[in-house]
Protein backbone atom coordinates (compact mmCIF):
# COMPACT_ATOMS: atom_id res chain seq x y z
CA UNK A 1 0.00 0.00 0.00
CA UNK A 2 2.97 2.47 0.92
CA UNK A 3 6.30 2.93 -0.53
CA UNK A 4 8.96 5.44 -0.65
CA UNK A 5 9.73 6.60 -3.91
CA UNK A 6 12.41 9.68 -4.92
CA UNK A 7 12.48 10.07 -1.27
CA UNK A 8 9.05 10.72 -0.81
CA UNK A 9 6.43 8.54 1.32
CA UNK A 10 3.52 7.67 -1.48
CA UNK A 11 0.11 6.06 -0.52
CA UNK A 12 -0.36 4.04 -3.86
CA UNK A 13 -3.87 3.01 -2.98
CA UNK A 14 -4.67 6.88 -2.73
CA UNK A 15 -2.80 8.11 -5.33
CA UNK A 16 -1.59 10.33 -2.21
CA UNK A 17 1.94 11.81 -1.78
CA UNK A 18 3.00 12.83 2.08
CA UNK A 19 5.41 15.78 2.79
CA UNK A 20 6.88 15.23 0.02
CA UNK A 21 9.70 17.77 -0.80
CA UNK A 22 9.07 17.84 -4.58
CA UNK A 23 6.49 19.42 -6.42
CA UNK A 24 3.36 16.85 -6.94
CA UNK A 25 -0.22 16.73 -8.24
CA UNK A 26 -1.62 15.77 -4.46
CA UNK A 27 -0.04 15.94 -1.13
CA UNK A 28 -0.48 15.80 1.99
CA UNK A 29 1.33 18.49 3.84
CA UNK A 30 1.48 17.85 7.51
CA UNK A 31 2.38 21.16 8.75
CA UNK A 32 4.76 24.50 7.42
CA UNK A 33 7.92 23.99 8.06
CA UNK A 34 10.28 24.18 4.87
CA UNK A 35 11.02 20.61 5.45
CA UNK A 36 7.76 19.08 5.11
CA UNK A 37 5.75 21.96 3.16
CA UNK A 38 6.32 22.71 -0.33
CA UNK A 39 3.48 23.92 -3.06
CA UNK A 40 1.93 21.45 -4.25
CA UNK A 41 -1.21 21.46 -6.98
CA UNK A 42 -3.24 20.35 -4.17
CA UNK A 43 -2.47 20.29 -0.45
CA UNK A 44 -4.39 18.66 1.39
CA UNK A 45 -3.99 19.52 5.39
CA UNK A 46 -5.71 21.08 7.93
CA UNK A 47 -7.20 24.61 7.87
CA UNK A 48 -5.02 26.48 10.25
CA UNK A 49 -1.89 25.05 8.12
CA UNK A 50 -3.69 26.36 4.76
CA UNK A 51 -3.42 29.72 6.06
CA UNK A 52 0.26 29.20 7.19
CA UNK A 53 1.21 27.64 4.37
CA UNK A 54 -0.72 30.26 1.88
CA UNK A 55 1.23 33.09 3.63
CA UNK A 56 4.81 30.82 2.86
CA UNK A 57 3.99 30.17 -0.34
CA UNK A 58 3.30 33.91 -0.87
CA UNK A 59 6.44 34.96 0.71
CA UNK A 60 8.68 32.81 -0.80
CA UNK A 61 7.40 33.62 -4.60
CA UNK A 62 7.81 37.47 -4.25
CA UNK A 63 11.06 38.47 -6.18
CA UNK A 64 14.21 38.59 -3.85
CA UNK A 65 14.82 42.57 -4.31
CA UNK A 66 11.14 42.07 -2.59
CA UNK A 67 12.49 40.43 0.58
CA UNK A 68 15.78 42.74 0.24
CA UNK A 69 13.42 45.18 0.96
CA UNK A 70 11.64 44.88 3.71
CA UNK A 71 15.10 43.32 5.53
CA UNK A 72 13.43 40.05 5.60
CA UNK A 73 15.98 37.80 3.08
CA UNK A 74 16.47 34.51 4.02
CA UNK A 75 13.81 34.79 7.11
CA UNK A 76 10.77 33.67 5.60
CA UNK A 77 11.42 30.01 5.28
CA UNK A 78 10.53 28.53 8.98
CA UNK A 79 12.62 26.00 8.98
CA UNK A 80 12.49 23.10 11.36
CA UNK A 81 14.64 22.96 14.16
CA UNK A 82 16.15 19.57 13.27
CA UNK A 83 16.51 20.66 9.50
CA UNK A 84 18.71 23.47 11.32
CA UNK A 85 20.62 21.66 13.07
CA UNK A 86 21.98 19.34 10.76
CA UNK A 87 22.41 22.30 8.29
CA UNK A 88 20.27 19.99 5.27
CA UNK A 89 16.78 21.99 5.81
CA UNK A 90 17.92 25.46 4.62
CA UNK A 91 14.65 26.64 2.22
CA UNK A 92 15.31 26.11 -1.10
CA UNK A 93 13.89 29.49 -2.47
CA UNK A 94 10.16 28.94 -4.41
CA UNK A 95 9.43 30.70 -7.36
CA UNK A 96 6.02 29.27 -8.37
CA UNK A 97 3.75 31.56 -8.57
CA UNK A 98 0.62 30.36 -6.56
CA UNK A 99 -2.70 31.41 -5.84
CA UNK A 100 -5.09 29.94 -3.17
CA UNK A 101 -7.93 28.64 -2.60
CA UNK A 102 -9.02 27.80 0.88
CA UNK A 103 -12.48 26.47 -0.10
CA UNK A 104 -12.29 22.74 0.28
CA UNK A 105 -11.45 20.62 -2.98
CA UNK A 106 -10.97 23.75 -5.42
CA UNK A 107 -8.92 22.56 -8.51
CA UNK A 108 -5.98 23.65 -9.32
CA UNK A 109 -5.53 26.01 -11.96
CA UNK A 110 -2.75 27.91 -13.89
CA UNK A 111 -1.29 30.85 -13.16
CA UNK A 112 -1.98 33.61 -15.62
CA UNK A 113 1.45 35.27 -15.70
CA UNK A 114 3.82 32.19 -15.86
CA UNK A 115 1.95 28.80 -16.67
CA UNK A 116 3.13 27.49 -13.30
CA UNK A 117 0.26 26.00 -12.13
CA UNK A 118 -1.49 27.15 -8.87
CA UNK A 119 -2.18 25.52 -5.37
CA UNK A 120 -5.38 24.38 -4.16
CA UNK A 121 -5.76 23.73 -0.61
CA UNK A 122 -8.48 20.75 0.21
CA UNK A 123 -9.07 21.15 3.77
CA UNK A 124 -10.12 19.35 6.65
CA UNK A 125 -11.44 20.33 10.12
CA UNK A 126 -9.00 18.09 12.57
CA UNK A 127 -11.41 14.78 13.74
CA UNK A 128 -13.71 14.95 10.76
CA UNK A 129 -12.66 11.86 8.79
CA UNK A 130 -13.42 11.74 4.99
CA UNK A 131 -13.39 8.53 3.31
CA UNK A 132 -11.33 7.53 -0.19
CA UNK A 133 -12.53 4.06 -2.09
CA UNK A 134 -12.39 1.85 1.33
CA UNK A 135 -9.84 3.95 2.96
CA UNK A 136 -11.43 6.99 5.76
CA UNK A 137 -8.80 9.47 6.54
CA UNK A 138 -8.92 11.66 9.45
CA UNK A 139 -6.12 14.47 10.60
CA UNK A 140 -5.79 15.11 14.23
CA UNK A 141 -3.11 17.37 16.08
CA UNK A 142 0.05 16.71 16.28
CA UNK A 143 0.67 20.17 19.06
CA UNK A 144 4.12 20.90 17.17
CA UNK A 145 2.86 24.49 14.96
CA UNK A 146 0.14 26.42 14.46
CA UNK A 147 -2.10 23.73 12.02
CA UNK A 148 0.84 20.43 12.06
CA UNK A 149 -1.71 17.84 11.47
CA UNK A 150 -1.11 14.13 12.38
CA UNK A 151 -2.62 11.59 9.27
CA UNK A 152 -4.45 8.54 10.69
CA UNK A 153 -5.79 5.96 7.58
CA UNK A 154 -8.07 2.86 8.20
CA UNK A 155 -9.27 0.29 6.67
CA UNK A 156 -10.60 -3.00 7.45
CA UNK A 157 -7.31 -4.05 7.25
CA UNK A 158 -5.77 -1.63 9.86
CA UNK A 159 -4.78 1.75 10.94
CA UNK A 160 -1.74 3.76 10.19
CA UNK A 161 -0.69 7.07 11.54
CA UNK A 162 2.07 9.38 10.45
CA UNK A 163 2.53 11.97 12.77
CA UNK A 164 4.71 14.47 10.91
CA UNK A 165 6.82 16.62 13.66
CA UNK A 166 5.11 16.18 16.89
CA UNK A 167 5.44 17.13 20.62
CA UNK A 168 3.41 16.33 23.22
CA UNK A 169 4.20 18.89 26.10
CA UNK A 170 1.55 22.28 26.16
CA UNK A 171 1.87 25.32 24.18
CA UNK A 172 0.50 29.03 24.23
CA UNK A 173 0.44 28.89 20.35
CA UNK A 174 -0.17 25.55 18.85
CA UNK A 175 -3.58 23.30 18.67
CA UNK A 176 -3.28 20.89 22.15
CA UNK A 177 -1.88 17.30 20.77
CA UNK A 178 -3.24 14.10 20.67
CA UNK A 179 -2.24 10.08 20.32
CA UNK A 180 -4.74 7.86 18.50
CA UNK A 181 -4.19 4.28 18.58
CA UNK A 182 -3.33 2.45 15.41
CA UNK A 183 -1.38 -0.83 14.23
CA UNK A 184 1.04 0.82 12.18
CA UNK A 185 3.00 4.38 13.46
CA UNK A 186 5.11 6.29 11.09
CA UNK A 187 6.73 8.73 13.94
CA UNK A 188 9.65 11.33 13.59
CA UNK A 189 12.23 10.86 16.12
CA UNK A 190 14.36 14.25 16.33
CA UNK A 191 15.22 14.09 20.04
CA UNK A 192 15.43 9.83 20.38
CA UNK A 193 18.02 9.62 22.49
CA UNK A 194 18.02 9.29 26.13
CA UNK A 195 20.14 12.43 27.17
CA UNK A 196 16.89 14.39 25.44
CA UNK A 197 14.87 15.26 28.11
CA UNK A 198 13.31 18.81 28.36
CA UNK A 199 12.88 20.45 31.55
CA UNK A 200 9.20 21.45 31.93
CA UNK A 201 7.95 24.25 29.59
CA UNK A 202 6.66 26.25 33.11
CA UNK A 203 10.69 26.16 34.24
CA UNK A 204 12.14 26.81 30.79
CA UNK A 205 9.56 29.73 30.32
CA UNK A 206 10.26 31.38 33.45
CA UNK A 207 13.94 31.03 32.86
CA UNK A 208 13.66 33.29 29.82
CA UNK A 209 11.20 35.86 31.22
CA UNK A 210 14.30 36.25 34.40
CA UNK A 211 17.07 36.44 31.29
CA UNK A 212 15.19 38.92 29.48
CA UNK A 213 13.92 40.93 32.73
CA UNK A 214 17.28 40.94 33.82
CA UNK A 215 18.93 42.07 30.65
CA UNK A 216 16.38 44.88 30.01
CA UNK A 217 17.45 46.25 34.12
CA UNK A 218 20.53 46.04 33.10
CA UNK A 219 20.29 48.36 30.03
CA UNK A 220 20.62 45.49 27.12
CA UNK A 221 18.54 44.72 24.77
CA UNK A 222 17.81 40.55 25.19
CA UNK A 223 17.23 39.05 22.02
CA UNK A 224 16.24 35.68 21.46
CA UNK A 225 16.67 33.49 18.07
CA UNK A 226 13.77 31.69 17.18
CA UNK A 227 12.25 30.24 14.09
CA UNK A 228 9.54 32.44 12.26
CA UNK A 229 7.00 29.99 12.36
CA UNK A 230 5.74 28.55 16.22
CA UNK A 231 9.37 29.36 18.18
CA UNK A 232 8.88 32.73 17.78
CA UNK A 233 4.94 33.05 18.62
CA UNK A 234 5.66 30.90 21.24
CA UNK A 235 8.62 32.60 22.75
CA UNK A 236 6.54 36.10 22.01
CA UNK A 237 3.94 34.20 24.10
CA UNK A 238 5.70 33.05 26.89
CA UNK A 239 7.96 36.73 27.07
CA UNK A 240 4.35 38.93 27.03
CA UNK A 241 2.76 36.62 29.68
CA UNK A 242 5.83 37.49 31.73
CA UNK A 243 5.01 41.20 31.10
CA UNK A 244 7.89 41.84 28.81
CA UNK A 245 7.74 44.40 26.30
CA UNK A 246 8.43 42.38 22.52
CA UNK A 247 9.80 43.75 19.12
CA UNK A 248 9.59 40.99 16.42
CA UNK A 249 11.46 40.68 13.17
CA UNK A 250 9.36 41.48 10.22
CA UNK A 251 9.59 37.82 9.27
CA UNK A 252 8.17 36.79 12.38
CA UNK A 253 5.52 39.65 13.09
CA UNK A 254 3.70 39.04 9.98
CA UNK A 255 3.62 35.19 11.14
CA UNK A 256 1.92 36.17 14.34
CA UNK A 257 -0.63 38.02 12.34
CA UNK A 258 -1.49 34.51 10.46
CA UNK A 259 -1.59 33.10 14.08
CA UNK A 260 -3.93 36.00 15.60
CA UNK A 261 -6.08 35.41 12.23
CA UNK A 262 -6.05 32.09 13.22
CA UNK A 263 -7.74 32.97 16.55
CA UNK A 264 -4.27 32.16 18.70
CA UNK A 265 -3.93 35.46 21.25
CA UNK A 266 -0.83 36.83 21.10
CA UNK A 267 0.61 39.72 23.30
CA UNK A 268 1.39 43.31 22.28
CA UNK A 269 4.39 44.01 20.41
CA UNK A 270 5.80 45.51 17.38
CA UNK A 271 7.29 45.16 14.43
CA UNK A 272 10.99 45.73 14.13
CA UNK A 273 11.59 49.11 12.44
CA UNK A 274 15.68 50.32 12.60
CA UNK A 275 14.39 53.99 12.48
CA UNK A 276 11.86 53.53 15.19
CA UNK A 277 13.42 50.84 17.12
CA UNK A 278 14.30 52.90 20.95
CA UNK A 279 13.69 49.93 23.36
CA UNK A 280 13.98 48.56 25.70
CA UNK A 281 12.24 45.50 24.39
CA UNK A 282 13.19 42.24 23.82
CA UNK A 283 13.23 41.68 20.32
CA UNK A 284 12.69 37.75 18.56
CA UNK A 285 14.56 37.38 15.42
CA UNK A 286 15.27 34.28 13.15
CA UNK A 287 18.35 32.31 13.51
CA UNK A 288 18.84 32.60 9.58
CA UNK A 289 19.07 36.65 10.04
CA UNK A 290 21.63 36.24 13.04
CA UNK A 291 23.49 39.54 11.41
CA UNK A 292 21.84 42.06 13.19
CA UNK A 293 20.69 45.44 11.37
CA UNK A 294 23.57 48.57 11.84
CA UNK A 295 21.47 50.21 14.53
CA UNK A 296 21.95 47.19 16.79
CA UNK A 297 24.87 46.45 16.63
CA UNK A 298 25.79 49.43 18.17
CA UNK A 299 23.85 48.73 20.97
CA UNK A 300 24.37 46.62 24.10
CA UNK A 301 22.71 43.75 23.62
CA UNK A 302 22.26 39.83 25.01
CA UNK A 303 21.20 36.90 22.81
CA UNK A 304 19.71 34.00 23.48
CA UNK A 305 18.82 30.97 21.37
CA UNK A 306 16.12 28.57 21.55
CA UNK A 307 16.32 25.41 21.19
CA UNK A 308 16.24 21.67 22.30
CA UNK A 309 19.90 21.32 21.12
CA UNK A 310 21.34 23.35 23.90
CA UNK A 311 20.94 19.83 25.90
CA UNK A 312 23.73 18.86 23.90
CA UNK A 313 26.03 21.68 25.30
CA UNK A 314 27.22 24.79 24.29
CA UNK A 315 27.97 24.75 20.80
CA UNK A 316 24.11 24.74 20.29
CA UNK A 317 24.44 28.53 20.87
CA UNK A 318 28.10 29.21 20.79
CA UNK A 319 27.60 32.09 18.86
CA UNK A 320 24.85 33.46 21.82
CA UNK A 321 25.14 34.85 24.65
CA UNK A 322 22.93 31.51 26.30
CA UNK A 323 20.05 29.09 25.22
CA UNK A 324 17.08 27.48 26.72
CA UNK A 325 15.91 24.57 25.52
CA UNK A 326 12.20 25.24 23.96
CA UNK A 327 11.40 22.48 21.26
CA UNK A 328 8.73 22.37 19.08
CA UNK A 329 9.49 18.51 19.39
CA UNK A 330 9.01 15.29 21.30
CA UNK A 331 11.82 14.49 23.67
CA UNK A 332 12.96 11.65 24.60
CA UNK A 333 10.94 10.23 27.15
CA UNK A 334 7.69 11.88 25.17
CA UNK A 335 8.83 9.75 22.30
CA UNK A 336 8.66 6.34 24.28
CA UNK A 337 5.01 7.81 25.88
CA UNK A 338 3.95 8.24 22.17
CA UNK A 339 4.02 5.19 21.65
CA UNK A 340 2.86 3.55 24.96
CA UNK A 341 -0.46 5.46 24.17
CA UNK A 342 -0.67 4.78 20.32
CA UNK A 343 0.21 0.99 20.96
CA UNK A 344 1.17 0.04 17.57
CA UNK A 345 2.63 -3.49 16.16
CA UNK A 346 4.91 -1.92 14.36
CA UNK A 347 6.70 1.09 14.41
CA UNK A 348 8.30 3.16 11.42
CA UNK A 349 10.81 6.22 12.37
CA UNK A 350 11.90 9.11 10.12
CA UNK A 351 13.31 12.55 10.53
CA UNK A 352 15.72 11.61 13.72
CA UNK A 353 17.79 9.59 14.99
CA UNK A 354 18.51 6.30 13.52
CA UNK A 355 19.86 4.36 16.65
CA UNK A 356 16.41 5.00 18.16
CA UNK A 357 14.87 2.13 16.47
CA UNK A 358 17.43 -0.26 18.05
CA UNK A 359 17.04 1.19 21.18
CA UNK A 360 13.14 0.22 20.85
CA UNK A 361 13.77 -3.04 19.67
CA UNK A 362 15.51 -3.13 23.23
CA UNK A 363 13.08 -2.75 24.49
CA UNK A 364 10.59 -5.45 22.65
CA UNK A 365 9.18 -2.94 20.17
CA UNK A 366 9.29 -4.12 16.41
CA UNK A 367 10.80 -0.44 15.39
CA UNK A 368 12.71 0.00 12.01
CA UNK A 369 13.87 2.96 10.31
CA UNK A 370 12.99 4.06 7.06
CA UNK A 371 15.28 3.81 4.23
CA UNK A 372 14.69 5.20 1.04
CA UNK A 373 14.82 1.65 -0.23
CA UNK A 374 11.74 0.46 1.52
CA UNK A 375 9.10 -0.70 0.11
CA UNK A 376 5.87 -1.13 2.19
CA UNK A 377 3.19 -3.19 2.49
CA UNK A 378 2.04 -2.30 5.89
CA UNK A 379 -1.99 -3.64 5.67
ZN1 LIG B 1 8.57 21.13 11.92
Amino acid sequence: MFSLREKSLYVDALGLWIDSMRPRSRCYVSHGHSDHARAHAVVITSRNNAKVCAHRFARDSKPAAAHAATGEAAAHAGGGEAAAHTGAGQAAAHTRMAQFARRRSEPARAHADTGEPAVAFETHAFNEPWREGEYELTLFSAGHVLGSAQLLIESERGRFVYTGDFKLEPSLTAEPPEVKRCDTLLMECTYGRPHYVFPPRAEVAGAMVAWARKALDDGAVPIFYAYSLGKAQEAMAILGRGGIPLAAHGAIASMAHVYESAGVAMPPFERYDATRFDGPRALIWPPHSRALPIPLRERKVRTAALTGWVLDGASAWQRTDTGFPLSDHADYPSLLRYIELAQPHKVLLNHGRRDFAPRLRKLGIDAEYLEHHTQLALF
